[in-house]
C-alpha cells in the first residue's frame, strides 16, 4: 500500500528566522508525523540548513527543496547542487512546478536533465506537471500532462521510478482558491498511474505516489484525499500556517 504524502511547497516564503518558527509551531501541534503519513516541507534555499536542524525535532517530516541544477558544479551562478541539497540534509526535490516553467524558463527538456540527475544523487524529485486553462477548455489537458511525463522521464530506469513522485497541478487551481473536483483530480492521476504503467511497469504505477496540487485546504483535503489515486498533496498557501498543514495531515491520517 502507498502511503500518503503531504507536502508543503513553501514557495518564495520563510527566511531562517520564520522558518524555525514555523516548524517549532508545527512540532508543538504535532510532536512527531503520525505513524500512517509522510510529510515534506520545501522551504527556500537560504533556510534549508535551519530547516534540516529543526527537522531533527519532528520525526517523519523530510525535508525538500525547490529547485536544483543539473551540472555538478561550475559557474552557474545563483543555483545549487545536488551535492549541496545532499550536505543538508534534502530528501527530495520539487522540479518543474509550473511557476518554474512560466516566470524562469523552464521547459520540459530542463525539467528532463533535472530529474535525471536528481535520481542519480540520491534525491527523489517530485515532478510538478499540470495543464493550463486554455489546455482544459481545448480539452487537451490529458495530452499535455501526457507529454510532460513522457518528457520528463527520459533516461529514467526502471528501479528508479519508485523514487519518483509526480505532483499534479491543474495550473487554473494554484494559489486561484480554485480546485479541481475530486472527480477531476481521480480521472488525472488515473491516468498519470496508467501512463506509469505503460512507461515501466504495474508494479511501478502501484508504488509511485501521485500528489494533488492547487488550493488543497483543510475544507477540501479530505474529498480529494479519498480517491483512491490521489496519494497526498503538494500544498502552497496552506502549508505557511502550522494549524492548517497540521490539519491537513491529520485528515490524511
Ligand atoms: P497552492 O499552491 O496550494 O497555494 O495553490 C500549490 C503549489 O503551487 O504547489
Amino acid at each position: 500500500m502507498r502511503r500518503f504524502l503531504i507536502a508543503g511547497n513553501w514557495k518564495m516564503n520563510c527566511g531562517p528566522q520564520e522558518t524555525s518558527t514555523l516548524l517549532q509551531e508545527i512540532e508543538n501541534i504535532i510532536g512527531n508525523m503520525p505513524e500512517a503519513v509522510d510529510g515534506l516541507v520545501c522551504p527556500p534555499t537560504i533556510s534549508l540548513t535551519t530547516a534540516s536542524v529543526e527537522l531533527q525535532n519532528i520525526e517523519g517530516l523530510a525535508l525538500g527543496a525547490q529547485n536544483v541544477h543539473s551540472e555538478d558544479n561550475g559557474a552557474f551562478t545563483g543555483e545549487v547542487s545536488t551535492e549541496m541539497l545532499n550536505e543538508v540534509n534534502c530528501e527530495y526535490v520539487i522540479l518543474g512546478h509550473s511557476e518554474r516553467r512560466q516566470y524562469f524558463g523552464e521547459t520540459d527538456k530542463t525539467v528532463n536533465a533535472k530529474v535525471n540527475k536528481a535520481l542519480n544523487d540520491g534525491l527523489k524529485p517530485v515532478i510538478c506537471v499540470g495543464e493550463s486553462l486554455e489546455q482544459r477548455k481545448a480539452d487537451e489537458h490529458k495530452l499535455r500532462v501526457k507529454k510532460q511525463i513522457q518528457a520528463a522521464l527520459i533516461g529514467v530506469e526502471d528501479e528508479d521510478a519508485s523514487n519518483l513522485v509526480i505532483a499534479y497541478e491543474p495550473i487554473w487551481a494554484i494559489g486561484t482558491g480554485e480546485t479541481a473536483t475530486p472527480d477531476q483530480a481521480q480521472e488525472m492521476h488515473k491516468m498519470i498511474r496508467k501512463e506509469i504503467a505503460d512507461l515501466y511497469s504495474d508494479d511501478a504505477a502501484n508504488q509511485i505516489r501521485i500528489l494533488y496540487g492547487g488550493s488543497m485546504k483543510p475544507h477540501n483535503a479530505e474529498e480529494l484525499l479519498e480517491q483512491p489515486d490521489v496519494d497526498g498533496g503538494l500544498i502552497g498557501g496552506a502549508s505557511l500556517k502550522a494549524d492548517s498543514f497540521t490539519d491537513i495531515i491529520h485528515i490524511a491520517e
